[in-house]
Protein backbone atom coordinates (compact mmCIF):
# COMPACT_ATOMS: atom_id res chain seq x y z
CA UNK A 1 0.00 0.00 0.00
CA UNK A 2 1.66 3.24 -0.84
CA UNK A 3 0.88 6.75 0.43
CA UNK A 4 -0.35 10.09 -1.35
CA UNK A 5 -0.68 13.93 -0.55
CA UNK A 6 -3.64 15.12 0.79
CA UNK A 7 -2.76 18.13 -1.57
CA UNK A 8 -2.43 16.73 -5.05
CA UNK A 9 -3.60 14.68 -8.16
CA UNK A 10 -0.17 14.11 -9.72
CA UNK A 11 -1.15 10.32 -8.69
CA UNK A 12 2.66 10.15 -7.49
CA UNK A 13 3.37 7.89 -3.98
CA UNK A 14 5.41 6.76 -1.87
CA UNK A 15 6.37 3.22 0.51
CA UNK A 16 4.96 3.66 4.07
CA UNK A 17 8.51 3.88 4.59
CA UNK A 18 8.91 6.89 3.01
CA UNK A 19 5.91 8.81 4.15
CA UNK A 20 7.52 8.08 7.49
CA UNK A 21 10.64 9.39 7.18
CA UNK A 22 9.76 11.91 5.28
CA UNK A 23 7.11 13.25 7.42
CA UNK A 24 5.22 15.62 5.57
CA UNK A 25 4.53 15.59 1.68
CA UNK A 26 7.19 17.88 -0.59
CA UNK A 27 3.95 20.07 -1.90
CA UNK A 28 2.70 20.80 2.08
CA UNK A 29 -0.24 18.20 2.26
CA UNK A 30 -0.14 15.41 4.02
CA UNK A 31 0.59 11.44 3.27
CA UNK A 32 -2.49 9.25 3.55
CA UNK A 33 -2.78 5.75 2.56
CA UNK A 34 -4.38 5.15 -1.02
CA UNK A 35 -7.08 3.09 0.23
CA UNK A 36 -8.64 2.23 3.34
CA UNK A 37 -7.95 -1.52 4.12
CA UNK A 38 -10.69 -3.31 5.43
CA UNK A 39 -11.72 -5.25 9.16
CA UNK A 40 -14.07 -8.37 9.06
CA UNK A 41 -15.88 -9.39 11.59
CA UNK A 42 -14.02 -12.64 11.37
CA UNK A 43 -10.98 -10.69 11.88
CA UNK A 44 -12.37 -8.58 14.75
CA UNK A 45 -13.44 -12.09 16.82
CA UNK A 46 -10.26 -13.18 16.18
CA UNK A 47 -8.54 -10.34 17.35
CA UNK A 48 -10.80 -10.27 20.83
CA UNK A 49 -8.35 -13.01 22.01
CA UNK A 50 -5.01 -11.27 20.92
CA UNK A 51 -2.54 -9.40 23.44
CA UNK A 52 -2.19 -5.46 22.65
CA UNK A 53 0.65 -6.17 20.57
CA UNK A 54 -0.40 -8.64 18.56
CA UNK A 55 -3.79 -6.67 17.60
CA UNK A 56 -1.49 -3.47 16.96
CA UNK A 57 0.82 -6.00 14.64
CA UNK A 58 -2.15 -7.21 12.92
CA UNK A 59 -3.76 -3.51 12.22
CA UNK A 60 -0.46 -2.25 11.39
CA UNK A 61 0.18 -4.62 9.17
CA UNK A 62 -2.92 -3.68 6.78
CA UNK A 63 -1.50 -0.20 6.79
CA UNK A 64 2.77 -0.76 6.54
CA UNK A 65 2.35 -3.20 3.68
CA UNK A 66 6.31 -2.66 3.32
CA UNK A 67 6.74 -3.82 7.21
CA UNK A 68 6.64 -7.60 8.09
CA UNK A 69 4.37 -8.61 10.67
CA UNK A 70 7.21 -10.10 13.01
CA UNK A 71 8.88 -6.72 12.59
CA UNK A 72 5.26 -5.00 13.32
CA UNK A 73 5.27 -7.73 16.39
CA UNK A 74 8.79 -7.07 17.21
CA UNK A 75 8.02 -3.45 17.44
CA UNK A 76 4.91 -3.44 19.56
CA UNK A 77 5.77 -5.86 21.80
CA UNK A 78 8.61 -3.72 23.01
CA UNK A 79 6.81 -0.16 22.66
CA UNK A 80 3.90 -1.88 25.09
CA UNK A 81 5.60 -3.93 27.38
CA UNK A 82 4.23 -4.55 31.01
CA UNK A 83 7.20 -2.63 32.16
CA UNK A 84 6.52 0.23 29.84
CA UNK A 85 2.94 0.14 30.44
CA UNK A 86 2.14 -0.56 33.80
CA UNK A 87 -1.74 -0.49 34.16
CA UNK A 88 -1.56 -2.40 30.63
CA UNK A 89 -1.27 -0.25 26.73
CA UNK A 90 -4.91 0.88 26.71
CA UNK A 91 -7.29 -0.57 29.23
CA UNK A 92 -11.22 0.16 29.34
CA UNK A 93 -12.66 1.52 32.44
CA UNK A 94 -16.48 2.24 32.81
CA UNK A 95 -17.35 5.53 33.75
CA UNK A 96 -21.21 5.80 34.77
CA UNK A 97 -23.73 3.45 33.06
CA UNK A 98 -23.30 5.09 29.44
CA UNK A 99 -19.57 5.90 29.55
CA UNK A 100 -16.85 3.71 29.56
CA UNK A 101 -13.37 5.05 29.21
CA UNK A 102 -10.64 3.95 27.37
CA UNK A 103 -7.65 4.98 29.35
CA UNK A 104 -4.27 5.75 27.35
CA UNK A 105 -2.11 7.18 29.81
CA UNK A 106 -0.47 3.96 31.09
CA UNK A 107 2.86 4.54 29.39
CA UNK A 108 5.80 6.26 30.14
CA UNK A 109 4.83 9.81 30.47
CA UNK A 110 1.59 9.85 31.65
CA UNK A 111 0.00 11.35 28.63
CA UNK A 112 -1.85 9.57 25.41
CA UNK A 113 0.77 10.60 23.18
CA UNK A 114 3.12 7.48 24.21
CA UNK A 115 0.60 5.21 21.91
CA UNK A 116 1.96 6.10 19.46
CA UNK A 117 5.37 8.06 20.24
CA UNK A 118 6.58 4.70 22.08
CA UNK A 119 6.50 2.87 18.51
CA UNK A 120 7.16 5.62 16.38
CA UNK A 121 10.69 5.65 16.65
CA UNK A 122 10.92 1.89 16.07
CA UNK A 123 9.36 2.26 12.70
CA UNK A 124 11.73 5.13 11.48
CA UNK A 125 14.19 3.24 12.52
CA UNK A 126 13.45 0.53 10.54
CA UNK A 127 12.29 3.15 7.92
CA UNK A 128 15.85 4.38 7.41
CA UNK A 129 16.76 0.46 6.67
CA UNK A 130 14.38 0.10 4.52
CA UNK A 131 14.74 2.97 2.16
CA UNK A 132 18.83 2.85 2.26
CA UNK A 133 19.19 6.19 4.34
CA UNK A 134 22.89 5.99 5.86
CA UNK A 135 22.73 9.72 7.34
CA UNK A 136 21.26 10.17 11.11
CA UNK A 137 17.94 11.20 11.16
CA UNK A 138 17.92 14.69 13.78
CA UNK A 139 14.78 14.98 14.94
CA UNK A 140 13.91 18.50 16.41
CA UNK A 141 10.70 19.36 18.55
CA UNK A 142 8.95 22.22 19.55
CA UNK A 143 6.77 21.39 22.48
CA UNK A 144 4.09 22.80 24.94
CA UNK A 145 4.58 20.20 27.18
CA UNK A 146 3.67 16.66 26.56
CA UNK A 147 4.75 15.81 23.09
CA UNK A 148 8.39 16.89 24.11
CA UNK A 149 8.13 14.36 26.99
CA UNK A 150 6.59 11.57 24.82
CA UNK A 151 8.99 12.22 21.61
CA UNK A 152 12.55 11.79 24.17
CA UNK A 153 10.99 9.05 25.79
CA UNK A 154 9.97 7.22 22.91
CA UNK A 155 13.75 7.78 20.69
CA UNK A 156 16.26 7.80 23.54
CA UNK A 157 18.77 5.51 22.67
CA UNK A 158 17.46 4.76 19.43
CA UNK A 159 20.29 4.23 16.70
CA UNK A 160 20.92 6.58 13.88
CA UNK A 161 18.40 9.11 15.52
CA UNK A 162 19.04 12.33 17.48
CA UNK A 163 16.10 14.23 19.54
CA UNK A 164 16.29 17.67 20.35
CA UNK A 165 13.30 19.20 22.15
CA UNK A 166 12.80 23.43 22.77
CA UNK A 167 10.01 24.19 25.07
CA UNK A 168 9.15 27.82 26.27
CA UNK A 169 10.87 28.74 29.08
CA UNK A 170 7.72 30.05 31.54
CA UNK A 171 4.98 28.23 29.18
CA UNK A 172 4.86 24.25 30.64
CA UNK A 173 3.83 23.57 34.12
CA UNK A 174 6.28 22.52 36.35
CA UNK A 175 6.07 18.52 35.87
CA UNK A 176 6.23 18.84 32.80
CA UNK A 177 9.50 20.94 32.79
CA UNK A 178 10.97 18.83 35.26
CA UNK A 179 10.02 15.42 32.90
CA UNK A 180 11.76 16.69 30.54
CA UNK A 181 15.11 18.11 32.04
CA UNK A 182 15.91 15.21 33.43
CA UNK A 183 15.38 13.09 30.57
CA UNK A 184 17.77 10.30 30.60
CA UNK A 185 19.59 8.78 27.19
CA UNK A 186 22.90 9.64 25.22
CA UNK A 187 20.82 10.87 22.21
CA UNK A 188 18.81 13.45 23.46
CA UNK A 189 19.01 17.05 23.89
CA UNK A 190 16.48 19.64 25.57
CA UNK A 191 16.50 23.49 25.65
CA UNK A 192 14.69 26.09 26.94
CA UNK A 193 13.27 29.39 24.73
CA UNK A 194 12.79 33.07 26.07
CA UNK A 195 9.60 33.16 24.41
CA UNK A 196 6.14 31.27 23.95
CA UNK A 197 5.34 28.16 22.53
CA UNK A 198 5.23 29.98 19.42
CA UNK A 199 8.22 31.33 19.21
CA UNK A 200 9.91 27.86 19.68
CA UNK A 201 7.36 26.29 17.07
CA UNK A 202 8.58 29.26 14.74
CA UNK A 203 12.12 28.82 15.27
CA UNK A 204 12.14 25.02 14.94
CA UNK A 205 9.60 25.40 11.15
CA UNK A 206 12.54 28.28 9.70
CA UNK A 207 15.35 25.79 10.91
CA UNK A 208 13.15 22.94 8.86
CA UNK A 209 13.26 25.67 5.96
CA UNK A 210 16.59 27.07 5.78
CA UNK A 211 18.63 25.47 3.20
CA UNK A 212 22.17 26.35 4.40
CA UNK A 213 20.80 24.67 7.63
CA UNK A 214 20.15 21.55 5.85
CA UNK A 215 23.54 21.89 3.69
CA UNK A 216 25.17 22.08 7.22
CA UNK A 217 24.11 18.66 8.79
CA UNK A 218 24.34 17.28 5.55
CA UNK A 219 27.69 18.04 6.01
CA UNK A 220 27.80 16.25 9.66
CA UNK A 221 25.92 13.17 8.28
CA UNK A 222 22.71 13.99 9.05
CA UNK A 223 19.00 15.23 7.83
CA UNK A 224 16.31 16.77 9.67
CA UNK A 225 12.65 14.73 10.53
CA UNK A 226 9.97 15.59 13.23
CA UNK A 227 7.80 13.42 15.29
CA UNK A 228 4.85 15.75 15.61
CA UNK A 229 1.16 14.50 14.85
CA UNK A 230 0.86 14.87 11.01
CA UNK A 231 3.59 11.87 10.39
CA UNK A 232 1.81 8.93 9.69
CA UNK A 233 3.62 6.66 12.00
CA UNK A 234 2.24 8.38 14.73
CA UNK A 235 -1.56 8.30 13.78
CA UNK A 236 -1.41 4.59 11.87
CA UNK A 237 -1.05 3.38 16.06
CA UNK A 238 -3.66 5.31 16.97
CA UNK A 239 -6.11 3.45 15.41
CA UNK A 240 -5.26 0.35 17.19
CA UNK A 241 -6.94 1.19 20.03
CA UNK A 242 -10.08 1.65 19.34
CA UNK A 243 -10.35 -1.68 17.36
CA UNK A 244 -8.87 -2.83 20.64
CA UNK A 245 -11.37 -1.25 22.93
CA UNK A 246 -14.13 -2.67 20.65
CA UNK A 247 -13.05 -6.26 21.02
CA UNK A 248 -12.17 -5.51 24.93
CA UNK A 249 -15.66 -4.37 25.37
CA UNK A 250 -17.28 -7.68 23.29
CA UNK A 251 -14.80 -9.64 25.87
CA UNK A 252 -16.25 -7.40 28.96
CA UNK A 253 -19.87 -8.66 27.76
CA UNK A 254 -21.21 -5.37 27.19
CA UNK A 255 -21.69 -5.76 23.54
CA UNK A 256 -22.11 -8.19 20.82
CA UNK A 257 -20.25 -8.00 17.38
CA UNK A 258 -22.48 -5.24 14.84
CA UNK A 259 -23.44 -3.47 18.47
CA UNK A 260 -22.19 0.26 17.53
CA UNK A 261 -20.10 1.95 19.93
CA UNK A 262 -19.77 6.01 20.13
CA UNK A 263 -16.61 7.87 20.20
CA UNK A 264 -15.56 10.87 22.54
CA UNK A 265 -12.15 12.46 21.73
CA UNK A 266 -10.64 15.45 23.54
CA UNK A 267 -9.34 17.08 20.27
CA UNK A 268 -6.80 19.31 19.64
CA UNK A 269 -4.74 18.47 15.98
CA UNK A 270 -7.61 16.27 15.54
CA UNK A 271 -5.07 12.98 14.85
CA UNK A 272 -6.92 10.91 17.94
CA UNK A 273 -10.39 11.50 16.46
CA UNK A 274 -9.25 10.79 13.05
CA UNK A 275 -7.84 7.62 13.90
CA UNK A 276 -11.01 6.66 15.37
CA UNK A 277 -12.51 7.57 11.89
CA UNK A 278 -10.34 5.50 10.10
CA UNK A 279 -11.34 2.38 12.30
CA UNK A 280 -14.59 3.08 11.27
CA UNK A 281 -13.83 3.27 7.61
CA UNK A 282 -12.15 0.08 7.98
CA UNK A 283 -15.56 -1.49 8.93
CA UNK A 284 -15.31 -1.35 12.73
CA UNK A 285 -19.21 -1.30 13.75
CA UNK A 286 -19.19 2.56 15.27
CA UNK A 287 -21.54 5.03 15.54
CA UNK A 288 -21.40 9.14 16.22
CA UNK A 289 -17.71 10.66 16.56
CA UNK A 290 -17.92 13.28 19.18
CA UNK A 291 -15.69 16.05 19.36
CA UNK A 292 -15.03 17.37 22.14
CA UNK A 293 -13.44 21.13 22.29
CA UNK A 294 -12.24 23.36 25.07
CA UNK A 295 -12.73 26.97 25.23
CA UNK A 296 -10.80 26.99 22.13
CA UNK A 297 -13.71 25.76 20.07
CA UNK A 298 -13.17 26.11 16.59
CA UNK A 299 -13.65 22.39 16.00
CA UNK A 300 -16.92 22.87 17.49
CA UNK A 301 -18.19 25.53 14.94
CA UNK A 302 -16.68 24.10 12.08
CA UNK A 303 -18.76 21.21 12.52
CA UNK A 304 -21.82 22.86 13.45
CA UNK A 305 -21.92 25.32 10.64
CA UNK A 306 -19.01 24.18 8.46
CA UNK A 307 -17.06 27.04 8.54
CA UNK A 308 -13.26 26.89 10.00
CA UNK A 309 -12.14 30.08 10.94
CA UNK A 310 -9.10 30.73 13.05
CA UNK A 311 -9.29 34.82 13.16
CA UNK A 312 -10.63 34.51 16.74
CA UNK A 313 -9.58 34.48 20.38
CA UNK A 314 -6.82 32.15 21.94
CA UNK A 315 -7.40 31.01 25.33
CA UNK A 316 -4.60 29.70 27.97
CA UNK A 317 -6.86 26.72 29.66
CA UNK A 318 -6.17 24.53 32.14
CA UNK A 319 -6.21 21.44 29.09
CA UNK A 320 -3.30 23.19 27.62
CA UNK A 321 -2.74 20.09 24.86
CA UNK A 322 -6.60 21.08 23.66
CA UNK A 323 -5.04 24.90 22.80
CA UNK A 324 -5.14 24.82 19.48
CA UNK A 325 -6.79 27.32 16.92
CA UNK A 326 -5.04 25.52 13.95
CA UNK A 327 -6.24 21.62 14.33
CA UNK A 328 -3.88 20.51 11.49
CA UNK A 329 -5.53 16.38 10.70
CA UNK A 330 -8.52 18.30 9.81
CA UNK A 331 -6.67 18.42 6.44
CA UNK A 332 -6.82 14.61 6.03
CA UNK A 333 -10.59 14.40 7.39
CA UNK A 334 -11.34 16.66 4.03
CA UNK A 335 -9.20 14.65 1.92
CA UNK A 336 -10.93 11.56 2.87
CA UNK A 337 -14.35 13.40 2.35
CA UNK A 338 -13.71 15.89 -0.25
CA UNK A 339 -10.61 14.47 -2.38
CA UNK A 340 -7.35 16.76 -3.03
CA UNK A 341 -8.54 19.36 -4.97
CA UNK A 342 -10.49 20.89 -2.91
CA UNK A 343 -8.39 19.84 -0.05
CA UNK A 344 -5.51 22.35 -1.95
CA UNK A 345 -8.04 24.82 -2.18
CA UNK A 346 -9.34 25.12 1.42
CA UNK A 347 -5.59 25.16 2.62
CA UNK A 348 -4.63 27.92 0.74
CA UNK A 349 -7.73 29.90 1.75
CA UNK A 350 -6.94 28.96 5.46
CA UNK A 351 -3.34 30.16 4.60
CA UNK A 352 -4.05 33.41 2.71
CA UNK A 353 -7.66 34.37 4.93
CA UNK A 354 -7.55 32.20 8.12
CA UNK A 355 -10.51 30.57 7.17
CA UNK A 356 -12.65 28.49 5.03
CA UNK A 357 -16.54 27.71 4.58
CA UNK A 358 -17.63 23.83 2.89
CA UNK A 359 -20.83 24.48 1.12
CA UNK A 360 -23.81 22.54 2.85
CA UNK A 361 -23.53 19.50 0.90
CA UNK A 362 -19.71 19.08 1.91
CA UNK A 363 -21.11 19.90 5.71
CA UNK A 364 -23.57 17.02 5.52
CA UNK A 365 -21.35 14.52 4.48
CA UNK A 366 -19.24 15.21 7.49
CA UNK A 367 -21.67 15.36 10.19
CA UNK A 368 -22.52 11.71 9.15
CA UNK A 369 -19.91 10.34 11.33
CA UNK A 370 -18.82 13.59 13.47
CA UNK A 371 -20.61 15.51 15.76
CA UNK A 372 -19.02 18.93 17.83
CA UNK A 373 -19.63 19.61 21.88
CA UNK A 374 -17.21 22.41 23.67
CA UNK A 375 -16.84 22.65 27.38
CA UNK A 376 -15.11 25.62 28.97
CA UNK A 377 -13.38 26.35 32.09
CA UNK A 378 -16.60 25.93 34.61
CA UNK A 379 -18.11 22.72 32.36
CA UNK A 380 -14.71 21.55 32.91
CA UNK A 381 -14.47 21.37 36.23
CA UNK A 382 -17.90 20.49 36.87
CA UNK A 383 -17.14 17.43 35.11
CA UNK A 384 -14.17 16.43 37.17
CA UNK A 385 -16.71 16.76 39.85
CA UNK A 386 -19.14 14.87 38.26
CA UNK A 387 -16.97 12.33 37.43
CA UNK A 388 -15.16 11.63 40.67
CA UNK A 389 -18.31 12.34 43.14
CA UNK A 390 -20.80 10.50 41.71
CA UNK A 391 -19.28 8.29 39.88
CA UNK A 392 -15.55 7.69 42.23
CA UNK A 393 -13.96 7.66 38.57
CA UNK A 394 -10.58 10.40 38.93
CA UNK A 395 -10.05 12.27 35.41
CA UNK A 396 -7.61 15.11 34.11
CA UNK A 397 -8.83 18.31 32.36
CA UNK A 398 -8.58 17.24 29.08
CA UNK A 399 -10.61 13.63 29.82
CA UNK A 400 -13.03 16.22 31.49
CA UNK A 401 -13.71 18.27 28.71
CA UNK A 402 -14.56 14.64 26.73
CA UNK A 403 -16.79 13.35 29.38
CA UNK A 404 -18.63 17.18 29.72
CA UNK A 405 -19.51 16.96 25.88
CA UNK A 406 -20.56 13.39 26.05
CA UNK A 407 -22.95 14.69 28.60
CA UNK A 408 -24.39 17.61 26.70
CA UNK A 409 -24.56 14.96 23.62
CA UNK A 410 -26.69 12.17 25.78
CA UNK A 411 -28.82 14.80 26.83
CA UNK A 412 -29.44 15.56 22.98
CA UNK A 413 -30.55 12.02 22.30
CA UNK A 414 -34.06 10.68 21.98
CA UNK A 415 -34.85 6.84 21.61
CA UNK A 416 -32.30 4.05 22.67
CA UNK A 417 -28.38 5.24 24.08
CA UNK A 418 -25.65 3.94 21.99
CA UNK A 419 -22.48 3.25 24.32
CA UNK A 420 -19.77 5.61 24.51
CA UNK A 421 -15.86 5.07 24.60
CA UNK A 422 -14.37 8.35 25.73
CA UNK A 423 -10.62 8.67 24.98
CA UNK A 424 -9.17 9.44 28.14
CA UNK A 425 -6.04 10.99 27.57
CA UNK A 426 -3.79 11.47 30.92
CA UNK A 427 -3.34 10.27 33.95
CA UNK A 428 -5.10 13.05 36.54
CA UNK A 429 -2.29 13.59 37.99
CA UNK A 430 0.04 14.73 35.25
CA UNK A 431 -2.37 18.32 35.47
CA UNK A 432 -2.61 17.28 39.53
CA UNK A 433 -2.93 20.98 40.73
CA UNK A 434 -6.08 21.75 38.66
CA UNK A 435 -7.91 18.90 39.07
CA UNK A 436 -7.29 19.38 42.85
CA UNK A 437 -8.61 22.93 42.36
CA UNK A 438 -11.31 22.04 40.21
CA UNK A 439 -12.77 19.27 43.40
CA UNK A 440 -11.58 20.87 46.58
CA UNK A 441 -11.76 24.77 45.33
CA UNK A 442 -8.14 24.88 47.17
CA UNK A 443 -4.68 25.73 45.57
CA UNK A 444 -1.55 23.60 46.26
CA UNK A 445 1.11 25.32 47.29
CA UNK A 446 2.86 24.67 43.87
CA UNK A 447 2.56 21.80 41.02
CA UNK A 448 4.92 19.03 42.61
CA UNK A 449 2.56 19.11 45.62
CA UNK A 450 -0.49 19.12 44.29
CA UNK A 451 0.17 15.58 43.36
CA UNK A 452 0.77 14.71 47.06
CA UNK A 453 -2.54 16.95 47.86
CA UNK A 454 -4.35 15.02 45.04
CA UNK A 455 -3.46 11.29 46.48
CA UNK A 456 -4.11 12.47 49.96
CA UNK A 457 -7.36 12.92 48.77
CA UNK A 458 -8.93 10.55 46.63
CA UNK A 459 -6.58 7.63 47.91
CA UNK A 460 -6.01 6.98 44.04
CA UNK A 461 -2.57 6.12 43.35
CA UNK A 462 0.31 8.04 41.83
CA UNK A 463 1.08 6.06 39.05
CA UNK A 464 4.84 5.21 38.80
CA UNK A 465 6.61 7.48 36.13
CA UNK A 466 5.27 10.53 38.19
CA UNK A 467 5.84 9.32 41.59
CA UNK A 468 9.56 10.29 42.02
CA UNK A 469 9.40 14.03 40.46
CA UNK A 470 11.34 15.24 43.35
CA UNK A 471 14.41 12.98 43.04
CA UNK A 472 15.07 13.46 39.36
CA UNK A 473 18.07 14.90 38.43
CA UNK A 474 18.31 17.48 36.17
CA UNK A 475 20.81 17.56 33.26
CA UNK A 476 19.66 19.91 30.88
CA UNK A 477 20.11 23.83 32.03
CA UNK A 478 20.14 25.26 28.39
CA UNK A 479 18.10 28.69 27.90
CA UNK A 480 18.76 30.75 24.69
CA UNK A 481 16.83 33.43 22.95
CA UNK A 482 15.00 32.29 19.38
CA UNK A 483 17.62 33.66 16.96
CA UNK A 484 20.03 31.28 18.65
CA UNK A 485 18.43 27.78 18.25
CA UNK A 486 20.23 27.12 14.46
CA UNK A 487 23.00 27.72 16.41
CA UNK A 488 22.46 25.32 19.31
CA UNK A 489 20.60 22.68 16.39
CA UNK A 490 24.36 22.54 14.81
CA UNK A 491 26.40 22.01 17.60
CA UNK A 492 24.02 19.28 19.08
CA UNK A 493 24.35 18.10 15.10
CA UNK A 494 28.22 17.98 15.36
CA UNK A 495 28.20 15.71 18.95
C1 LIG B 1 -2.28 15.96 22.56
C2 LIG B 1 -3.37 15.81 23.57
C3 LIG B 1 -4.75 15.92 23.22
C4 LIG B 1 -5.19 16.27 21.81
O1 LIG B 1 -5.00 15.23 20.90
P1 LIG B 1 -5.02 15.50 19.32
O2 LIG B 1 -4.61 14.24 18.67
O3 LIG B 1 -4.05 16.64 19.09
O4 LIG B 1 -6.42 15.90 18.96
C5 LIG B 1 -5.69 15.72 24.21
N1 LIG B 1 -5.33 15.44 25.49
C6 LIG B 1 -4.03 15.34 25.87
C7 LIG B 1 -3.70 15.04 27.29
C8 LIG B 1 -3.01 15.51 24.93
O5 LIG B 1 -1.71 15.43 25.33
Amino acid sequence: MNYRSTRSTDGVSVSAAQAIKTGLAPDGGLFMPEQIPSLSEKEVLSLCKMSYPERAATVLSKYLTDYTYDELYEDASAAYSADRFLGGAAPIRPVDENVTALELWHGPTAAFKDMALQIMPRLLSRALVKTGEKRTAYILVATSGDTGKAALEGYKDIPQIKIKVFYPVDGVSKVQKLQMVSQTGNNVDVCAIRGNFDDAQTGVKNIFADRTMAERLAERNTFLSSANSINWGRLAPQIVYYVSAYCDMINAGRISYGDKLDICVPTGNFGNIFAALLAKRMGLPLGKLICASNKNNVLTDFLRTGVYNRNRAFYTTISPSMDILISSNLERLLYVTLGAEKTAAYMRSLNTDGKYALSNDELALIQKDFVGYCADEEKTAQAIRLAYEKHGYLCDSHTAVGYSCAQQYLADQKGEITPIILASTASPYKFAADVYLALTGKHSSDGLTALEDLTALTKVEIPMPLADMKNRTVRFNAVVDPDEMPDTVLAFAAD
